[in-house]
């Protein structure tokens, strides 16, 4: 098995002794590539610490000659990667906010333009896997070495349970258009307090992430940032101890049962579609029907009894009554779509 790769130091470069304190219990540890610390800090709502700015570079380049470790941090503008290039900090990467925003992406294309810096590219804060691609694209079309996408999780309205949303189908889906890209998970931002991140981390493990950037602080309780979600650097050893114990991978070939099972869900996906293609028909003779009789397309009473129906057979038949009602959502507007003549 390949090595589990991981990125993990504070949210925040606090004071040269608590970057020190992570770096000295983390150095040897060969999991450990690299070690991360934020130094300008994007806080949602101002009069918050905001970071240290130039002093924690100074501290980081210090620390990198004394350990032999390599330091990243987050870049939002011009200013900060000139800073980064004064202070040899060859990798950084672009926050959930800074991918959202495609001015902000141009700006910083153009000061990295040129250099040997690698950048790794965060999730925008919605869930949009364009915004994600087109940042990346952005950078690769600048020639600058994209190092890794991370998927730090999506900021929803109601979230359940997680500070914000993993929508696994995110990262699969990028993955699926840049299977070249290395995808970190960062389980820290996902989860949100410290207990959960290591469900998150095992998750990501299964899903064939490559690696992960987690925050880890010497006393997590008095960050300045972030303090429910850090580790300590103690609890982030025990959990690449068990990771790597747990995750066995051997995906090379699909043998056996794997195959077998692989063959009847090729069957069923065949039906599905056939049933699919069968029910749009029957909307498309409807949308006749229905312009004869003058009856309009959308007809809520109807979609709201077979809305209740389908769920509650959902009930009977051990599904998940959501799942099927996204997906009947989905059916519902593609034929309404249909009968509008589209
Ligand atoms: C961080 O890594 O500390 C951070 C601010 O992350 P994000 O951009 O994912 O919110
Ligand atoms: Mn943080």
């Amino acid at each position: 098995m390949e090595t589990l790769k991981v990125i993990a130091g504070p949210c925040s470069a606090e004071s040269k002794e608590q970057l020190r304190q992570v770096v000295s219990a983390l150095a040897n540890t060969p999991q450990v590539s690299m070690i991360r610390a934020g130094v300008w800090k994007p806080r949602t709502r101002p009069g918050g610490f905001d970071g240290i700015g130039e002093p924690a570079l100074r501290w980081m380049h210090e620390l990198s000659e004394e350990y032999g470790v390599r330091f990243c941090c987050e870049v939002a503008r011009t200013e900060h990667v000139e800073l980064c290039q004064r202070y040899d900090i060859e990798d950084v990467w672009l926050g959930a906010r800074t991918t959202a925003n495609p001015f902000m992406v141009e700006e910083l294309c153009a000061a990295l333009r040129g250099s040997t810096m690698r950048v790794m590219v965060k999730n925008p804060l919605n869930p949009d896997v364009r915004l994600w691609l087109g940042a990346i694209e952005r950078l690769t079309q600048s020639n600058i070495e994209v190092s890794a996408a991370i998927h730090r999780g999506f900021s929803m309205y109601d979230n359940r349970g997680y500070r914000n949303e993993p929508l696994w189908e995110v990262p699969i889906e990028l993955h699926r258009r840049m299977p070249e890209l290395p995808l970190l998970c960062d389980p820290s931002h996902i989860a949100g307090q410290a207990d959960l991140v290591s469900s998150v981390a095992h998750a990501a493990m299964m899903l064939y992430f490559d690696g992960l950037m987690v925050e880890v602080h010497p006393s997590p309780a008095d960050a300045l940032t972030d303090a429910h979600q850090q580790l300590t650097p103690g609890q982030l050893l025990a959990m690449i101890k068990e990771l790597s114990h747990k995750v066995e991978r051997n995906d090379t070939d699909a043998t056996g049962n794997v195959a077998m099972l692989r063959e009847k869900i090729d069957e069923v996906d065949n039906e599905l579609l056939q049933l699919l293609s069968r029910r749009m028909g029957l909307s498309r003779q409807m949308a006749e029907v229905k312009r004869s009789q003058q009856m309009s397309v959308y007809q809520p009473k109807r979609w709201d009894e077979l809305l209740y129906d389908r769920m509650a057979k959902a009930d009977t038949l051990a599904l998940d009554k959501e799942f099927i009602k996204e997906i009947f959502e989905k059916i519902h507007g593609e034929s309404v779509r249909v009968q509008m003549g589209g």
